[in-house]
């Protein structure tokens, strides 16, 4: 496929205001894609290189591009930096400034014709292998290379790619819903591929096997190791008393609620490999729970869900969250995790010898749990309590928060309480301790937009305008604008944060009411944990909007916690989730 075409939809992609514009453009792009590229094109339409878990990286970042615009337009670094500074964005000044690049830079990106699908992903393959000394200087020829050979309109891509901002607003599910309206007649048959997606946490697999294979292909996709399985997730109740009535079991697991890193480990004989709540590759970060798990897992294949924490066994308290982040370093890596010993408290097993575990109960699975994981003092199984007393859940969780645990999480024990890879559903409820708020919880919002600073704030954002994940459309709606709760460092920083997504029209995939249309729009990337008194019914806000009562819902007295960069904005607080807390707080 020529790269011009991919680049001709990303332009319509980037202009269209409709959702199923967006799909029905995407699905045509897809439907005329060779079976040997469809994945690079699924990965380049996400902004990325390959799947999230490969840990694919370039290492380019702007200084790298604007070097590889000056050279290729035959210029200097200065006039890059000016155009990006007066165009907002590398990518347009890379279309800007045309000019003869060097003699001999082809030779660092040799390409007959016009650039192909397979053309660009080779050269970013080039560019993602170089390292060691020198290798700023051997990506930037590359890259220069690449940007000689390709016309305008495919360096603006070229460069959004190459800095990780394609800021095109496609989001997984609109990509499997293209898939299912290509491939299987219509987007309603987006289920099993979102399935096998939610096991191989890998679209452009998902994808090239549905073009080879079929629908029988998907479905037979199963458990890989050192593939990431998507994690399943918590629901959240706002009264303790609700768990019982929404859990849909009588007897209750309630495991302790550990505030650290969520950690996936497949084990392999003795190849390990960690993942990451993000579904990132932490192998290296932590290579003592890498001990742990070849040491104590008495299988040959398993893969374990669980939590890394920092504890300290000589004084019996949980550190907090702070502390174990302090690993999450290139260097220096076994020195840390010697001051910082991390202890691997695991709460699920998915699969084990080969077998998936997924579709058993949630006692089958702890008990094979307990059977496989030899004990010892760095790894686990969490601890819990069974019953079917709400006294006693209340009990469990207050012994807990003394211990300086977060809270508790309750867990089904229904016949049907499954592994639900990638679903957030009742089975699983997390109560935990108080804010000291209304709201028992706080909520993740994808930042879409910010209104200018005055006074005090001039020159950074004077608020920025938030909203929730709506799973089912699959859009962005607004809750609220948070002005408050920001350090003045937080405030400077932000136009910095915010700039790799600041786009110049509405998203597609952003839905505001006209009273909420903020100076300066975002692509939905930036996940902040915002912290409120109540929900209340809005006319300027669309979460969860009523087209008959002209309302929607709105969070009140928002305050900003912290940023939450290890969340993508799929993986925000879902319009659902607020409709929830929003119902129970009336009701109750
Ligand atoms: P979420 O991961 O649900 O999007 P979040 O990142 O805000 O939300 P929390 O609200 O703290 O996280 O709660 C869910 C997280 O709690 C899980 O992703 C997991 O990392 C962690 N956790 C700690 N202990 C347990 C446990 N026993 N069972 C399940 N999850 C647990």
């Amino acid at each position: 496929m020529k790269f011009a075409t991919l680049t001709s939809c990303f332009r319509r992609l980037e202009v269209t205001s409709s959702q199923n514009e967006m799909i029905a453009l995407l699905a045509r792009l897809l439907a005329g894609t060779p079976p040997d590229e469809i994945e690079t094109v699924c990965y380049f339409t996400l902004g990325e290189i390959g799947p999230e878990y490969s840990g694919v990286a370039l290492g380019v970042g702007d200084r790298t591009a604007a070097a590889a615009i000056a050279l290729a337009a035959g210029t200097d670094l200065a006039s890059v930096e000016t155009a990006a500074r007066e165009l907002g964005d590398y990518g347009d000044a890379a279309v800007r400034l045309a000019g003869r690049p060097p003699e001999g830079i082809a030779e660092a990106f040799p390409a007959a014709g016009p650039l192909t699908v397979t053309d660009v992903h080779r050269g970013f393959a080039e560019i993602a292998r170089t390292s060691g000394p020198g290798s700023a200087d051997r990506k930037t020829r590359v890259l220069a290379a690449m940007l000689a050979a390709a016309t305008p309109p495919e360096r603006r891509y070229l460069v959004r790619l190459a800095t990780g901002e394609m800021r095109l607003g496609v989001g997984d599910m609109t990509l499997l819903d293209a898939l299912a309206e290509a491939f299987l007649g219509a987007k309603a048959e987006r289920p099993p591929l979102e399935h096998a997606y939610n096991i191989s946490s890998d679209i452009g697999f998902v994808a090239r096997t549905l073009l080879e294979s079929g629908l029988p292909g998907v479905l037979a996709i199963s458990i890989t190791l050192h593939r990431p399985i998507r994690p399943m997730l918590t629901q959240r109740v706002s009264r303790i008393s609700e768990i019982p009535e929404r859990i849909g079991s009588r007897v209750i697991a309630v495991e302790e609620k550990y505030d650290g890193e969520r950690v996936q480990a497949h084990k392999d004989g003795d190849d390990v490999t960690l993942f990451s709540r993000r579904l990132t590759d932490v192998t290296h970060q932590y290579p003592d729970i890498v001990r742990h798990v070849r040491r104590c897992v008495m299988a040959d294949t398993a893969i374990l869900d669980g939590e890394a924490v920092a504890f300290d066994h000589a004084t019996g308290t949980y550190q907090p969250f702070q502390t174990l982040m302090r690993r999450r370093r290139k260097h220096r890596v076994r020195e840390v995790a010697g001051e910082i010993p991390a202890t691997y408290r695991v709460f699920d097993l998915l699969y084990v010898n080969g077998e998936s575990y997924l579709r058993r109960s949630y006692p089958d699975r702890r008990a094979r749990l307990e059977e496989v994981l030899g004990r010892d003092e760095r790894i686990s199984p969490a601890g819990r309590t069974v019953t079917e007393d709400l006294d006693e859940i209340s009990e469990f969780y207050l012994a807990c928060i003394e211990r300086g645990l977060e809270g508790i999480v309750c867990k089904s024990c229904a016949e049907d309480s499954f592994y639900r890879a990638g679903a957030r559903e009742w089975q699983w409820i997390k109560w935990k301790s108080d804010y000291g708020t209304e709201l028992a919880d706080t909520l993740d919002l994808v930042v879409v937009g910010a209104n200018a600073g005055r006074g005090k704030r001039a020159g950074t954002y004077g608020s920025v305008l938030c909203a929730a994940y709506n799973h089912e459309e699959d859009v962005f709606q607004t809750v609220c604008g948070i002005g408050t709760g920001f350090s003045d460092a937080d405030l400077a920083d932000l136009p910095r944060r915010l700039a790799g997504a600041r786009v110049d029209r509405q998203p597609a995939r952003v839905a505001v009411t006209p009273q909420a249309v903020p100076d300066f729009w975002f692509a939905p990337a930036q996940v902040v944990e915002v912290l409120g008194l109540e929900i209340t019914e809005s006319p300027v806000h669309t979460c969860n909007w009523d087209p008959e009562r002209q309302r929607g819902l709105a969070l009140r007295f928002p305050r900003f916690v912290r940023w939450r960069d290890e969340k993508r904005p799929e993986q925000a607080t879902t319009a659902a989730e607020v409709a929830a807390m929003f119902r129970r707080r009336r009701e109750g």
